[in-house]
C-alpha cells in the first residue's frame, strides 16, 4: 500500500480507523471478537508509527483469509496445565485472539506463582510483538515474548533460509513514565521493512541480505524474490534466532519457520508459527522498588548518551496522534475504504 510519492496529507482518529479496520475484518470472514483485536492491534501499529505493522498489512491479512490459509473464525483452545504453565492451541487462527483469551489464565497464573508461560501453538503473527508484552508491564509485570515465522533468514554463513525474522520483544514497568519496551527482529532488518524499501526502490544497506543465488545484495527486490535475510550481529545474532526458533517453534508444540509451506493457498502471507510468552512479577525476585529501580537505569542510560529509549518513539508518535489525528494518506485511505466496502 505504501507506493513512491505519497505523503501523509490525512488525518484519522484511532477510533475511526479501528473501526474501518474492523468492517474490514469482519466482510472478510473474521468472527467480531477477532476483528476487534487486530483493528486494534494494527490501527495501535499505525497509530504510534510501527508502518511495516500497521495498514500497510491490511491487503496481506485480507488475502490470507480469502486463501483460507488462515481461520478468522478459530476460537483458541486454552489449557492450564499446572500453576504456571498455559498452552494454546490457536486453531489456524490469529495468535492475538488467542492471546486474548488465554490473557485471564496468564494473570492468574502470574498472581499466583510470581510467573506465567503461555505457549502458543498452530497461530499466525502478522503484527509487531509490543502490543502483546506492553500491557502486561502497565499491569506492573515483566512481559518477554518470541515469534517464529516464514523461513526468509539464513544462519550465519548460510545460504538457504532457514530462520524466520524471528522477533524478540519484552516490557518492564518504569516508574513515573511510560514502560520502557524493546521489540525488534532478529534479522537485520524486519520483512515488512524490506518491502517497504522495495516499494520505494531504495537499497538496503550492506549486510542486510542476499539473493537467490547466495550473494550479499542491496536489491530488496532481489531478497523478496527467492534471497534471504542475515540474522543482526553475525554468528551470535544468529544463535539468538536459533533460540527464538526453539522457543517458539518447538517448546510450543509448534511448526518450525522452514516448515511453513503455502502451497495450495494462492495469496496466503501470514506466517503459521509459534509463540512463546513468559510473564514475571519483579515483586517475586526480591527487588522491592523494581519499578524504581528502572527509572534510574533509564536514567544512566540517557546520561550515557544513548540518544532514546526503545519504544520512546512510538509513545511521542502516540500522544502527537492523541492530539492531532493518525497521518495517513488520502490514497490510502481511499483504499481502505474500498476494502471495507464503503462507497467512493
Ligand atoms: P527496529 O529496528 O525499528 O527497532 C527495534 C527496537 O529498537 C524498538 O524497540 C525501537 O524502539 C528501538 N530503537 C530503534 N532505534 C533506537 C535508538 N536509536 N535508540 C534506542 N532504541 C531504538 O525494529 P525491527 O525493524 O527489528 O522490527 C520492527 C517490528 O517488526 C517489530 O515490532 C517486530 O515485532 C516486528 N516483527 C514481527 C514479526 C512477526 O512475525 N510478527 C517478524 C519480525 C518483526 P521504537 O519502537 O521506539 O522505535
Amino acid at each position: 500500500m505504501i507506493e513512491k510519492g505519497e505523503t501523509q496529507d490525512a488525518r484519522i482518529s484511532f477510533h475511526a480507523l479501528k473501526s474501518l479496520l474492523r468492517t474490514i475484518f469482519v466482510n472478510n470472514g473474521t468472527v467480531a471478537e477477532t476483528a476487534d483485536i487486530l483493528a486494534e492491534n494494527c490501527a495501535a501499529c499505525e497509530r504510534d508509527g510501527a508502518l511495516s505493522h500497521g495498514i500497510f498489512r491490511m491487503p496481506g491479512y485480507v488475502d490470507s483469509l480469502k486463501s483460507g490459509w488462515v481461520d478468522g473464525l478459530a476460537v483458541p483452545e486454552t489449557t492450564r496445565l499446572g500453576p504456571s504453565f498455559i498452552r494454546i492451541d490457536a486453531r489456524n487462527g490469529f495468535a492475538q485472539r488467542a492471546l486474548a483469551v488465554a490473557d485471564p489464565l496468564i494473570r492468574n497464573a502470574v498472581r499466583e506463582t510470581g510467573i506465567a508461560i503461555a505457549a502458543i501453538r498452530n497461530s499466525h503473527h502478522f503484527s509487531a510483538l509490543w502490543p502483546d508484552v506492553e500491557p502486561l508491564a502497565l499491569s506492573g509485570y515483566m512481559a518477554i515474548t518470541v515469534v517464529n515465522g516464514l523461513a526468509n533468514v539464513v544462519p550465519h554463513g548460510g545460504r538457504q533460509a532457514v530462520y524466520g525474522t524471528n522477533p524478540i520483544a519484552f516490557a518492564v514497568p518504569v516508574e513515573n513514565a511510560p514502560p520502557l519496551v524493546v521489540d525488534q527482529a532478529t534479522s537485520v532488518m524486519a520483512n515488512g521493512e524490506v518491502r517497504l524499501h522495495a516499494l520505494a526502490d531504495k537499497p538496503v544497506p550492506d549486510g542486510t541480505g542476499i539473493d537467490r543465488e547466495g550473494n550479499p545484495t542491496n536489491d530488496p527486490h532481489a531478497i523478496l524474490a527467492g534471497g534471504a535475510l542475515n540474522t543482526f550481529g553475525g554468528y551470535k545474532g544468529s544463535s539468538i534466532a536459533l533460540f527464538v526458533e526453539i522457543l517458539a517453534g518447538a517448546i510450543t508444540g509448534g511448526q518450525f519457520s522452514f516448515e511453513n509451506d503455502f502451497t495450495g493457498f494462492p495469496g496466503a502471507q501470514t506466517p503459521k508459527a509459534g509463540q512463546l510468552l513468559i510473564v514475571i512479577d519483579p515483586n517475586w525476585g526480591g527487588s522491592t522498588n523494581f519499578e524504581s529501580r528502572l527509572a534510574r537505569l533509564c536514567t544512566q542510560l540517557v546520561d550515557a548518551g544513548q540518544d532514546r529509549l526503545p519504544g520512546a518513539r512510538r509513545f511521542t508518535n502516540r500522544v502527537a496522534a492523541k492530539q492531532s489525528g493518525i497521518p495517513i494518506a488520502q490514497d490510502k485511505l481511499q483504499r481502505l475504504r474500498t476494502l471495507a466496502g464503503e462507497a467512493p
